[in-house]
């Protein structure tokens, strides 16, 4: 249980559709500031996808019946305002949330949060220990947003809810153990066994850092990681390195893609190179956890079969008892942060409306 949270009697469990509660439901106090359900009105949650340069949001109603998928009602983008200092991009989440708030249709009661952030972070204490591109150290956003809102807040790493998400709703799902790999601006993984996902402190799945000496200093403070040269955004760096052409001309890793296969040498060794260290990354974990299944995601992962098949040869290249993974490219994109902080809010609101008087 959190500090300062209310209760309310009745159980309900992970499906809260209004035909499930007891007639005999009590009033909510008028100290719980509107979290117990009215009668009759579908339960909502807002979900945040934090990230370095915007804020993706989204207002959510659970399906109309058990087994109806959830509903998205209003969705948003609102800049971050990571430039003007921690302070500012706090009340940007915070105003985020206030604005969705203020956008529930007639028939909707909001009855949590969902917050998907991205750096260190340590979900169990609720904890961002270090965003380097927000300026967050040491950040207890869960309970700064929960303060504001009076509502339950579901917190976590925006890779480990994009994993989530993807166990629940997308190309994990049926997979009790399984990690997800998000190549991106960095690399990261969430790691899933028997259905939840391990965060080992805020540390587990960080792929991306450590492990080679020399080479592109990275901001964690090593030099040579791995997230340096075989992220998506690391190989179009090295190609712009390498070759001095400008980030408008190379903005990402498909237009390395495109260059190495329309002939252009230098742009085919940042590919391979980084597929190559991928498939290292990918069976190192697998060497760990035996794992049966690795979903691919992230934005590199647009390349498809493009990436999917030469990463599943690297991988096997790289294991020799172990049994290859199957290799599953992610289906839910970018709107994956935004999933996941939609099942953290959810399972708060359970988690909530489970605790005892
Ligand atoms: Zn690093």
């Amino acid at each position: 249980m959190r500090p300062g949270e209310e209760q309310v009697a009745f159980p309900v469990a992970t499906e809260p559709a209004s035909s499930s509660r007891p007639p005999s439901a009590p009033s909510p106090s008028p100290s719980s500031r509107g979290r117990a359900a009215g009668a009759g009105l579908r339960p909502a949650v807002i979900a945040l996808d934090v990230g370095g340069t915007d804020i993706k949001s989204a207002l959510v109603a659970r399906g109309a019946r058990p087994g109806v998928p959830d509903e998205i009602l209003v969705e948003r983008v609102v800049p971050t305002r990571a430039a003007q200092g921690p302070e500012a991009s706090v009340a940007a989440v915070l105003a985020a949330v206030e604005a969705l708030r203020a956008e529930v249709p007639a028939g909707y009661q909001v009855r949590g949060v969902g917050l998907a952030v991205p750096g260190t972070v340590d979900e169990a204490a609720g904890v961002v220990l270090n965003a380097e591109n927000l300026d967050w150290v040491d950040l207890p956003l869960r309970q700064v947003v929960a303060d504001a809102t009076g509502l339950p807040v579901g917190f976590g790493h925006d890779v480990r809810a994009g994993g989530l998400a993807e166990a629940r709703l997308g190309a994990g799902r049926g997979e009790p153990d399984h990690a997800y790999v998000s190549v991106g601006t960095g690399i990261a993984a969430a790691i899933v066994l028997r259905g939840e996902v391990y965060a080992g402190r805020g540390f587990a799945g960080e792929l991306g850092h450590g492990g080679v000496r020399g080479g592109t200093p990275c901001p964690c403070g090593g030099s040579g990681c791995a997230e340096t040269y075989a992220s998506a955004a690391g190989m179009a760096r090295s190609y712009r390195e390498l070759t001095g052409a400008s980030a408008s001309e190379v903005p990402g890793s498909a237009e390395v893609l495109a260059r190495a296969q329309a002939g252009d040498d230098v742009a085919r060794e940042v590919w391979d190179r980084a597929v190559d260290r991928l498939g290292e990354l990918v069976a190192a974990m697998v060497r760990v956890l035996a794992l049966p299944v690795v979903v691919i995601g992230g934005g590199l992962v647009r390349a498809g079969d493009d990436l999917m098949v030469p990463l599943d040869a690297a991988v096997r290249s790289y294991l020799t008892i172990h049994p290859a993974p199957r290799l599953v490219p992610a289906v839910l994109g970018s709107a994956a942060g935004t999933y996941g902080a939609t099942v953290l809010a959810w399972d708060a609101v359970a988690a909530s409306d489970l605790e005892p008087m």
